[in-house]
């Protein structure tokens, strides 16, 4: 087994990476960058996005595992004081392998050129500045004309990050879906929306029209790319999943309570 272990630049977790190092290659399990089969992250949600970012490419045969140094994350279910017993039970491994669905990102660039991404949490369009003009199409058909500040579609782990704080709902990861959140949409007697989040099912294909401007920005995930003539976005989910190993059960909703309910 060849691990790589992708740490935050906090001291605390580059500490936890190096005792983390140690203890693997104790038990001989090689270290690698290139072509990992485990990728371990310390730190927070974010650096676990990072890493999904970097090995985005290689997701068919690897797992990732995340340790957080800070508060509990979504994606991170280690605590940095329990890398003996993460270390013996990889070295047992015994795991379960939990798939997680992704979205995929086709943008289409007024010049003609494309470009295709994987998210694991969500994608946004929106203007740098002045409202966005866009129609909303799901599976070829309008369905809507938005006018508003952007538009944002997430994953189900990704609902209970950016897509929560602008309404939108919590979605078990289990379902494979996408959510399509409105941001700050204009309604009123002469503009309409649907403004409510939509759950959309495997296959369908949301597409969004901008209307032809040169200052849209789109995220996905932690990467922002600025200043871009948008022709158009097709969001559906990903054939691709994460894969994450799990060494001992956890319950989703727990995770949700003590994130976002428990003090
Ligand atoms: P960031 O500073 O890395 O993250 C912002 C916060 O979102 C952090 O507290 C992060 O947790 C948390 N987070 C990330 N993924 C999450 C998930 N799946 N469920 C619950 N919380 C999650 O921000 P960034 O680099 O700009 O963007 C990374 C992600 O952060 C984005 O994909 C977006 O979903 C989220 N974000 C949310 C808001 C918002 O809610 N208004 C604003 C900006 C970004 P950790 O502290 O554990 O890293």
């Amino acid at each position: 087994m060849r691990v790589w272990i992708q740490s935050n630049s906090k001291s605390t977790s580059l500490a936890i990476q190096r005792q983390l190092r140690f203890k693997l290659l104790q038990q001989h399990i090689k270290i690698s960058e290139e072509y990992p089969d485990l990728v371990i992250t310390v730190g927070g949600d974010g650096t676990f996005l990072s890493a999904f970012h970097r090995f985005s490419n290689q997701l068919d045969h690897l797992l990732f595992i995340g340790i957080h140094t800070g508060h509990l994350g979504f994606y991170t279910d280690w605590q940095d004081n329990e890398l003996d017993d993460l270390v013996r039970l990889i070295v047992q491994n015994q795991k379960k392998i939990i798939r997680f669905p992704l979205l995929d990102v086709k943008v289409s660039y007024t010049n003609g050129h494309q470009s295709h991404f994987l998210s694991l949490n969500e994608s946004i369009i929106k203007r740098v500045s002045q409202t966005m003009r866009a129609d909303v199409l799901i599976d070829g058909h309008k369905f809507e004309r938005f006018r508003g500040d952007g538009i944002s579609m997430s994953t189900p782990t990704g609902s209970t990050a950016y897509s929560k704080s602008i309404g939108g709902a919590i979605v078990d990861p289990s379902l494979e879906v996408m959510q399509f959140n409105e941001v700050a949409p204009i309604n009123n007697r002469v503009y309409r929306t649907v403004n409510s989040s939509l759950i959309l099912p495997q296959k369908q294909i949301l597409t969004i029209l901008p209307d032809r401007q040169t200052d849209y920005i789109v995220t996905v995930d932690n990467l922002s790319y600025d200043h871009c003539s948008i022709q158009k976005i097709e969001y559906q989910i990903a054939r691709e999943k994460i894969q994450i190993a799990e060494y001992r059960p956890k319950q989703f909703w727990l995770r949700v309570k003590n994130a976002f309910l428990v003090n």
